[in-house]
């Protein structure tokens, strides 16, 4: 038999497409209306693991201020590359003379690291600032909002570290106690910075109020005067705020699409046969009976991305399930005649990006340009 003589598609799948053109595109709707409310701009490089090339645009950007990251690993491959470098997550007591090293700012909470990196600082010489966080009732990180002689005390002691510049407060929203930002609970982060500016002298040159789930507020003009920065990622990356969900006008939410190969198309009864046990992950599924259908398995799996996240931009396929590397379709509805080695393109929401980032068995495609038409906003 022969075989197709048209040239081989070279790339290698599972592949992250990465559309940087529209990702600027992203950053510069975010960054006028974030700047509009007279703050500035953390771009937080973690769900995308600070992928080289989308990192090499951002650095490039005149709207990016900082860029930020949980992991010093991340953070270790743009330190000194011209924007100012913020640990989001309170530093590891292992990681400090990285943190002094890499980072022009930290976040914290507690007082016994701050002591370790006001001490590092001297061994190396540098003047280091943090963000004090303030929790605000999401639980998370952060000196409870109500601890009031805790949180002076911490500042007093910060204030008598030679080598720890205070460089404003912080808080953190939503990751965990699904806390939505509102003018109330920011504000009182805005009466900390002015009670620590009465108290101290010192006025907080920073106060920063969340992350994608408070850039509703700046849309709808609802920011509190006194917020003067946000740290935003997944809005910049997949252009959603996150208080609701709702996507935000003038960005793209396919930058970054997922693409897997076809290995194989059979039909086959939707109903498995023979005694049940447990799946690979020790549940145990339930099948609806459609009768015969059409499927097609994607080489892709759980240990490639989360496919609970991910949304097939032919919207009439349908994902049945998934094991670590298989991810199986009902393909029966599309009018798409789909084989072996064609590629499926998948939509991602937030966890499923971070997880094919995070993986090294999903490759990587860039590419620049945004589709004249149609507009795909
Ligand atoms: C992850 C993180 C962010 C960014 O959150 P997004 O929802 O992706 O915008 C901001 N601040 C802190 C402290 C974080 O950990």
């Amino acid at each position: 038999m022969a075989f197709d003589s048209t040239p081989m598609d070279q790339a290698a799948y599972p592949l992250l497409s990465i559309n940087i053109g529209k990702l600027r595109q992203n950053l510069e709707t975010l960054s006028a209306s974030v700047k509009g409310s007279g703050c500035s701009l953390m771009i937080v490089t973690k769900s995308f693991c600070a992928d080289p090339e989308i990192t090499e645009m951002l650095l490039s950007h005149s709207a990016v201020d900082y860029l930020a990251d949980s992991r010093i690993k991340n953070i270790k491959t743009y330190a000194g590359s011209g924007k100012k470098t913020v640990l989001l997550r309170l530093p590891q007591k292992c990681e400090i003379p990285d943190v002094i090293r890499c980072t022009d700012v930290s976040m914290n909470s507690e007082i016994e690291t701050l002591g370790l990196l006001n001490d590092e600082a001297a061994r190396q010489g540098k003047i280091h600032q943090a963000l004090l966080m303030i929790d605000l009732g999401d639980l998370r990180e952060g000196l409870f909002y109500k601890e009031e002689e805790k949180i002076l005390r911490t500042v007093d002691e910060i204030s008598r570290m030679k080598h720890l510049e205070l460089l404003g407060l912080g808080t953190n929203l939503t990751c965990y106690g699904a806390i939505i930002p509102k003018m109330d609970n920011l504000s009182i982060l805005v009466s900390w910075a002015d009670r620590i500016h009465e108290h101290f002298g010192i006025k907080p040159a920073i106060v920063s109020g969340g992350n994608s789930s408070s850039y509703y507020l700046i849309e709808k003009g609802e920011i509190p005067q006194g917020i003067n920065n946000l740290r935003l990622g997944e809005s910049f990356v997949l252009g959603t705020e996150t208080a609701y969900g709702s996507r935000i006008e003038n960005t793209y939410s396919d930058g970054v699409k997922l693409e897997a190969q076809i290995i194989e198309v059979q039909t086959k009864p939707s109903l498995p046969e023979g005694e049940s046990g447990k799946d690979a992950f020790g549940k145990c599924p339930v099948f609806k009976d459609l009768g015969l259908i059409k499927r097609a398995i994607l080489a892709v799996g759980k240990q490639d991305v989360d496919t609970e996240n991910m949304f097939p931009e032919d919207l009439s396929i349908a994902i049945l399930g998934a094991s670590s590397d298989h991810l199986i379709l009902d393909i029966s509805a599309s009018e798409k005649h789909y084989q072996v080695g064609d590629v499926v393109a998948f939509t991602l929401k937030y966890s499923a990006l971070l997880r094919a980032f995070s993986s090294g068995y999903v490759q990587r495609r860039y590419i620049e340009g945004i589709p004249k038409s149609p507009v795909n906003f």
